[in-house]
């Protein structure tokens, strides 16, 4: 298991599916986990369970879709740690729908949350991880931003987008001994997922080798990997875990 003994962890959208397993895994590594979302009850019982299991966890209030709100969540979390040394941007929201019917509200939200919000949220804590010169960034991606998907421009488009903000901070930020990756997933069981229907899951299924959904702990460990020493030498790394439903380069 990786051994994070010590480090500070932020996770973003850490209140429910993969942020939150990224949490758990991230604080049974050792790490001391800064749980963000908006939903506090959620992030509250979430601190509760890492904290029953042994491990450290505070929650923070925080909206990746308002600049404010990252400023002031940001220093929160800076005051009460000094740092942050893995940055887990996984926030992220769907809004699909085909093209010619898609609202520029959508296109918007979408790209504001998933991508922007990243953007700011990194923008912030990245000073103080240059300074300690040692940083771990974690972008949770898609298979959708290497392959597209019909309904879904605006989330690709975030996705896509991840992944070359991934490499560029990538090369930005390796002579500070800070290391940016990017996990994709592919189609994984949680919240987001439950809301299609038999149909629809079973379109997706067929494109899937492996026959059957990820889990969140799945991506969460491939997470707590990038995370760790043994990762050192990866960077502008895009992961696929997708069950081999898209073998990219
Ligand atoms: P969920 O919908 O289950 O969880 C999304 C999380 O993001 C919640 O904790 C939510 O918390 C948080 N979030 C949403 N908007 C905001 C915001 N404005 N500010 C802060 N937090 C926010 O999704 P998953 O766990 O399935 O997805 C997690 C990530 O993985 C996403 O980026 C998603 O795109 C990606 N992904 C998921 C796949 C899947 O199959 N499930 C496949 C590929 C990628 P709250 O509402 O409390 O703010």
């Amino acid at each position: 298991m990786a051994d994070l003994q010590g480090k500070i962890a932020l996770v973003t959208g850490a209140s429910q599916g993969i942020g939150r397993a990224c949490a758990l895994e991230l604080a049974k590594a050792g790490a001391t986990v800064a749980l963000a979302a908006r939903n506090e009850a959620k992030l509250a019982e979430v601190a509760a369970e890492i904290a029953n299991a042994g491990g450290q966890a505070a929650a923070f209030a925080l909206d990746v879709a308002s600049e404010e709100s990252i400023k002031a969540g940001a220093k929160a979390i800076l005051d009460r740690f000094g740092k942050v040394e893995i940055l887990v941007n996984n926030a992220g929201i769907t809004r699909d729908g085909l093209m010619m019917r898609m609202k520029r509200a959508d296109w918007d939200d979408v790209l504001g949350t998933n991508l922007t919000g990243a953007f700011l949220l990194t923008q912030a804590l990245l000073p103080a991880m240059l300074r300690n010169r040692w940083g771990r960034i974690i972008n949770i991606a898609s298979v959708v931003g290497r392959t597209g998907q019909a309904g879904q421009v605006n989330y690709a488009s975030s996705k896509a987008g991840l992944i070359g903000f991934t490499r560029s901070l990538a090369r930005e930020v390796a002579s500070r001994n800070v290391t940016v990756n990017a996990v994709a997933p592919g189609y994984i069981d949680t919240p987001m997922t439950a809301v299609l229907d038999e149909k629809q899951r079973e379109v997706m299924m067929v494109q899937v080798p492996l026959g059957r959904a990820g889990t969140d702990v799945e991506i969460a460990q491939s997470v707590a990997f990038l995370a760790s020493h043994g990762a050192a030498y990866i960077t502008g790394h895009v992961l696929d875990v997708n069950g081999g439903m898209f073998m990219g380069g």
